[in-house]
Protein backbone atom coordinates (compact mmCIF):
# COMPACT_ATOMS: atom_id res chain seq x y z
CA UNK A 1 0.00 0.00 0.00
CA UNK A 2 1.12 3.73 -0.71
CA UNK A 3 2.68 5.12 2.04
CA UNK A 4 -0.12 8.13 1.48
CA UNK A 5 -3.21 5.69 1.77
CA UNK A 6 -1.94 4.03 4.58
CA UNK A 7 -4.39 5.04 7.50
CA UNK A 8 -2.30 7.40 10.25
CA UNK A 9 -0.99 6.11 13.49
CA UNK A 10 -3.55 6.32 16.03
CA UNK A 11 -2.20 8.75 18.57
CA UNK A 12 -3.35 9.84 22.41
CA UNK A 13 -2.18 12.29 24.12
CA UNK A 14 -2.26 12.83 27.99
CA UNK A 15 -1.09 15.71 29.48
CA UNK A 16 -1.02 16.52 33.29
CA UNK A 17 1.07 18.25 36.50
CA UNK A 18 3.75 15.49 38.15
CA UNK A 19 1.83 12.73 40.09
CA UNK A 20 -1.59 13.25 38.58
CA UNK A 21 -0.61 9.80 37.74
CA UNK A 22 -0.21 10.32 33.85
CA UNK A 23 2.72 7.47 33.62
CA UNK A 24 0.79 4.65 35.54
CA UNK A 25 -2.37 5.32 33.65
CA UNK A 26 -0.95 5.78 30.21
CA UNK A 27 1.50 2.92 30.75
CA UNK A 28 -1.60 0.73 31.75
CA UNK A 29 -4.08 1.54 29.09
CA UNK A 30 -1.12 1.39 26.52
CA UNK A 31 -1.46 -2.57 27.35
CA UNK A 32 -4.44 -2.75 27.38
CA UNK A 33 -4.85 -1.39 24.21
CA UNK A 34 -2.04 -2.08 22.12
CA UNK A 35 -0.87 0.90 22.08
CA UNK A 36 3.43 2.30 22.34
CA UNK A 37 3.81 4.16 25.81
CA UNK A 38 5.72 6.83 25.11
CA UNK A 39 7.13 9.11 28.49
CA UNK A 40 8.08 12.15 27.37
CA UNK A 41 9.09 13.57 30.72
CA UNK A 42 11.99 10.95 30.72
CA UNK A 43 13.85 12.66 27.80
CA UNK A 44 13.30 15.89 29.56
CA UNK A 45 15.33 13.91 32.63
CA UNK A 46 17.73 12.92 30.47
CA UNK A 47 18.85 16.67 29.37
CA UNK A 48 18.33 17.40 33.46
CA UNK A 49 20.65 14.15 33.96
CA UNK A 50 23.08 15.38 31.20
CA UNK A 51 23.34 18.87 32.68
CA UNK A 52 23.85 17.77 36.60
CA UNK A 53 26.58 14.84 35.24
CA UNK A 54 28.50 17.52 33.66
CA UNK A 55 28.51 20.22 35.84
CA UNK A 56 26.21 22.61 33.97
CA UNK A 57 23.46 24.53 36.01
CA UNK A 58 20.24 23.32 34.40
CA UNK A 59 18.54 26.32 33.93
CA UNK A 60 21.53 28.28 32.27
CA UNK A 61 20.34 28.62 28.86
CA UNK A 62 23.16 29.14 26.82
CA UNK A 63 25.09 26.27 28.97
CA UNK A 64 22.69 23.80 28.29
CA UNK A 65 21.93 24.54 24.72
CA UNK A 66 25.82 24.17 23.92
CA UNK A 67 26.02 20.84 25.59
CA UNK A 68 22.86 19.71 23.61
CA UNK A 69 24.68 18.76 20.17
CA UNK A 70 27.00 17.42 21.50
CA UNK A 71 24.54 14.92 23.67
CA UNK A 72 23.46 11.34 22.46
CA UNK A 73 19.49 10.72 23.55
CA UNK A 74 17.79 7.72 22.61
CA UNK A 75 14.73 5.62 23.25
CA UNK A 76 14.06 2.36 23.86
CA UNK A 77 12.11 -0.74 24.72
CA UNK A 78 13.49 -3.46 26.68
CA UNK A 79 12.32 -6.90 26.64
CA UNK A 80 10.21 -5.70 29.34
CA UNK A 81 8.21 -3.66 27.18
CA UNK A 82 9.32 -0.83 29.42
CA UNK A 83 10.94 2.57 27.71
CA UNK A 84 14.17 2.77 28.15
CA UNK A 85 16.14 6.08 28.33
CA UNK A 86 20.15 6.20 27.15
CA UNK A 87 22.57 9.21 27.40
CA UNK A 88 25.56 8.57 25.41
CA UNK A 89 25.02 4.68 25.06
CA UNK A 90 24.30 4.43 28.69
CA UNK A 91 20.65 2.89 30.27
CA UNK A 92 19.83 5.84 32.71
CA UNK A 93 16.38 4.57 33.18
CA UNK A 94 17.09 4.48 36.83
CA UNK A 95 18.91 7.22 37.34
CA UNK A 96 16.57 9.90 36.20
CA UNK A 97 14.21 9.01 38.86
CA UNK A 98 16.30 10.77 41.32
CA UNK A 99 14.57 13.83 43.21
CA UNK A 100 17.41 15.98 41.76
CA UNK A 101 16.80 15.20 38.58
CA UNK A 102 13.19 15.89 38.54
CA UNK A 103 13.86 19.48 39.01
CA UNK A 104 16.90 19.71 36.97
CA UNK A 105 14.52 18.55 33.87
CA UNK A 106 11.99 21.15 35.12
CA UNK A 107 14.11 23.83 34.55
CA UNK A 108 15.62 22.47 31.47
CA UNK A 109 12.32 21.95 29.86
CA UNK A 110 11.81 25.87 30.32
CA UNK A 111 14.69 26.39 27.61
CA UNK A 112 13.33 26.89 23.89
CA UNK A 113 16.36 25.30 22.47
CA UNK A 114 15.72 21.75 24.83
CA UNK A 115 12.48 21.92 23.36
CA UNK A 116 13.18 21.73 20.13
CA UNK A 117 15.83 19.58 20.11
CA UNK A 118 13.12 17.10 21.74
CA UNK A 119 10.16 17.81 19.80
CA UNK A 120 11.22 15.72 16.60
CA UNK A 121 11.89 12.96 18.49
CA UNK A 122 8.79 12.69 20.12
CA UNK A 123 6.79 13.07 16.78
CA UNK A 124 8.88 10.25 15.36
CA UNK A 125 7.92 7.95 18.07
CA UNK A 126 4.23 9.15 17.08
CA UNK A 127 5.12 9.04 12.98
CA UNK A 128 6.81 5.20 13.58
CA UNK A 129 3.86 3.52 16.09
CA UNK A 130 0.41 3.85 17.43
CA UNK A 131 0.93 5.79 20.78
CA UNK A 132 -0.04 6.90 23.86
CA UNK A 133 2.22 9.98 24.78
CA UNK A 134 2.04 11.58 28.05
CA UNK A 135 3.95 14.91 29.25
CA UNK A 136 3.07 18.91 29.35
CA UNK A 137 2.51 19.96 25.66
CA UNK A 138 1.49 16.88 23.99
CA UNK A 139 -1.71 18.17 23.13
CA UNK A 140 -0.79 21.46 22.59
CA UNK A 141 2.24 21.19 21.06
CA UNK A 142 3.97 18.05 20.24
CA UNK A 143 0.57 16.48 18.61
CA UNK A 144 -2.10 18.72 17.76
CA UNK A 145 -3.74 16.54 15.85
CA UNK A 146 -3.96 13.84 18.13
CA UNK A 147 -7.19 11.50 17.60
CA UNK A 148 -7.57 11.63 21.49
CA UNK A 149 -6.33 14.76 24.09
CA UNK A 150 -6.71 13.88 27.66
CA UNK A 151 -5.74 16.69 30.69
CA UNK A 152 -5.33 14.18 33.49
CA UNK A 153 -5.25 16.31 37.43
CA UNK A 154 -5.56 16.00 40.73
CA UNK A 155 -5.36 18.74 43.87
CA UNK A 156 -1.36 18.86 44.93
CA UNK A 157 -2.26 17.04 48.25
CA UNK A 158 -3.28 13.84 46.58
CA UNK A 159 -0.41 13.97 44.44
CA UNK A 160 2.17 14.38 47.19
CA UNK A 161 0.15 11.36 49.49
CA UNK A 162 0.66 9.33 46.61
CA UNK A 163 4.60 10.26 45.26
CA UNK A 164 5.07 9.76 49.75
CA UNK A 165 3.67 6.24 49.20
CA UNK A 166 5.73 5.23 45.78
CA UNK A 167 8.75 6.49 47.17
CA UNK A 168 8.27 4.61 50.80
CA UNK A 169 7.57 1.83 48.24
CA UNK A 170 10.44 2.28 46.81
CA UNK A 171 12.74 2.26 50.39
CA UNK A 172 13.61 6.07 50.31
CA UNK A 173 12.94 7.93 52.92
CA UNK A 174 11.08 11.16 52.09
CA UNK A 175 8.10 13.46 53.75
CA UNK A 176 4.96 14.93 52.93
CA UNK A 177 5.92 18.61 53.34
CA UNK A 178 8.79 18.35 51.57
CA UNK A 179 6.92 16.75 48.30
CA UNK A 180 4.50 18.77 48.48
CA UNK A 181 6.11 22.09 48.64
CA UNK A 182 8.82 20.07 45.22
CA UNK A 183 5.27 19.53 43.32
CA UNK A 184 3.65 22.92 43.95
CA UNK A 185 7.14 24.53 42.97
CA UNK A 186 6.97 22.23 39.60
CA UNK A 187 3.49 22.80 38.81
CA UNK A 188 4.08 26.62 38.65
CA UNK A 189 7.54 26.47 36.95
CA UNK A 190 5.86 24.42 34.08
CA UNK A 191 2.36 26.36 34.25
CA UNK A 192 3.88 29.76 33.90
CA UNK A 193 7.09 29.03 31.66
CA UNK A 194 6.51 31.24 28.32
CA UNK A 195 7.21 28.42 26.21
CA UNK A 196 4.57 25.64 25.86
CA UNK A 197 3.39 25.99 29.23
CA UNK A 198 1.59 23.09 31.01
CA UNK A 199 -2.13 23.83 29.97
CA UNK A 200 -5.25 22.13 29.19
CA UNK A 201 -5.83 21.80 25.34
CA UNK A 202 -8.91 23.23 24.42
CA UNK A 203 -10.17 19.86 22.66
CA UNK A 204 -8.99 17.89 25.90
CA UNK A 205 -10.75 15.86 27.94
CA UNK A 206 -10.26 16.24 31.60
CA UNK A 207 -9.92 13.61 34.15
CA UNK A 208 -9.59 14.96 37.76
CA UNK A 209 -8.42 12.24 39.94
CA UNK A 210 -8.41 13.73 43.41
CA UNK A 211 -11.08 11.17 44.70
CA UNK A 212 -10.51 8.14 42.34
CA UNK A 213 -8.24 5.27 42.65
CA UNK A 214 -5.98 3.86 40.39
CA UNK A 215 -8.91 1.14 38.99
CA UNK A 216 -11.22 4.12 38.94
CA UNK A 217 -9.31 6.51 37.31
CA UNK A 218 -8.30 3.62 34.69
CA UNK A 219 -11.66 2.86 33.94
CA UNK A 220 -12.64 6.39 33.25
CA UNK A 221 -9.70 6.78 31.13
CA UNK A 222 -10.18 3.91 29.02
CA UNK A 223 -13.96 5.14 28.60
CA UNK A 224 -13.03 8.63 27.33
CA UNK A 225 -10.53 6.96 24.73
CA UNK A 226 -12.55 3.91 23.47
CA UNK A 227 -15.23 6.82 22.79
CA UNK A 228 -13.30 8.28 20.64
CA UNK A 229 -11.48 5.83 19.01
CA UNK A 230 -13.38 2.55 19.48
CA UNK A 231 -12.81 -0.71 21.34
O1 LIG B 1 6.62 13.88 33.73
P1 LIG B 1 7.91 14.07 34.48
O2 LIG B 1 7.73 14.52 35.88
O3 LIG B 1 8.81 12.88 34.38
O4 LIG B 1 8.66 15.25 33.69
C1 LIG B 1 9.81 15.86 34.17
C2 LIG B 1 9.83 17.33 33.79
O5 LIG B 1 9.96 17.44 32.37
C3 LIG B 1 8.56 18.09 34.13
O6 LIG B 1 8.61 18.77 35.36
C4 LIG B 1 8.39 19.09 33.01
O7 LIG B 1 8.98 20.31 33.34
C5 LIG B 1 9.18 18.52 31.88
N1 LIG B 1 8.33 18.04 30.78
C6 LIG B 1 7.94 18.97 29.83
N2 LIG B 1 7.23 18.56 28.75
C7 LIG B 1 6.87 17.28 28.59
C8 LIG B 1 7.24 16.33 29.57
C9 LIG B 1 7.96 16.75 30.67
O8 LIG B 1 8.25 20.14 29.95
N3 LIG B 1 6.21 16.91 27.50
Amino acid sequence: MDNKDRKRNISVAVDGPSGSGKSTLSRAAAKELSLVYVDTGAIYRTVGLAALERGVDPADGVAVSELLPGLSITMGYGEDGLQHMFLDGADVTEAIRHNEVSAAASKAAAIPAVRDFLLEMQRRAAAEHDVIMDGRDIGTVVLPDADVKIFLTAAPEARARRRLLELEQRGETADYETILHDIRARDYQDEHRPIAPLKQAADALLLDTTDLDLGQSMNRLLALVKEKIGP
